[in-house]
């Protein structure tokens, strides 16, 4: 199993260190060859307006979005989150999203004065309580009723997953947990 890490733009080096430490063997994506090799693929944090015109010029996206149709596993982290959202508040009239999360999400949802923040959340998937770093993170702001809430914080959806699309709208790859790493592991394994 090779798990493609999205690497146009952003916070990718830290995923691929996670899925290395849990023993998976992680490769970067760039470019639509690189996505021939991978079973399933990490859309990073980062700024999902870049990253949506960098998916366009790379011809990365219908490739994406066909790989997502047939099965592949994704997982998607603050930006990754918004990238996978079926509605954007709050974004560029042209930024792309794939739409696999029936969800609405609100970029920079927190407010500019706690535009980051940081908190132990627990979650429906592991007992152990996982430190979750938000950077000007995307706040879910609608859930359609076949997504599946596994982590709140401050009140607000912020793990969730549907079919074979999980999303955090924090930043698991800057905790020392590797609980959601794992669970997006297990998805891809079973
Ligand atoms: N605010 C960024 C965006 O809208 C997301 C921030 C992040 O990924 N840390 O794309």
């Amino acid at each position: 199993m090779t798990v493609g890490v999205l690497a146009l733009q952003g916070a990718f080096q830290a995923h691929i260190d996670k899925l290395n430490e849990l023993g998976a063997e992680a490769v970067e994506v760039k470019r639509p060859e690189h996505l021939e090799g991978v079973d399933a693929l990490v859309m990073p944090g980062g700024e999902s307006t870049t990253m949506s015109m960098l998916l366009e010029s790379s011809e990365l996206f219908d490739p994406i979005a066909e790989r997502i149709d047939d099965g592949m596993a994704v997982f998607g982290t603050c930006a990754g989150l918004i990238l996978l959202a079926t509605d954007i508040e709050d974004g560029r009239p042209d930024q792309r999203s794939f739409g696999r999360l029936d969800i609405a999400v609100q970029r920079n949802g927190y407010g500019r004065q706690v535009e980051s923040f940081e908190t132990d959340i627990a979650t429906t998937v592991t007992d152990e309580s996982v430190h979750a770093v938000f950077i000007r993170a995307p706040k879910i702001v609608r859930l359609g009723s076949d997504v599946e809430v596994l982590a709140e914080a401050r009140g607000d959806a912020v793990l969730v997953r549907s079919g074979n699309a999980l999303g955090a709208g924090f930043h698991p790859e800057l905790s020392k947990s590797t609980a959601i790493h794992r669970l997006f592991l297990d998805s891809v394994y079973n």
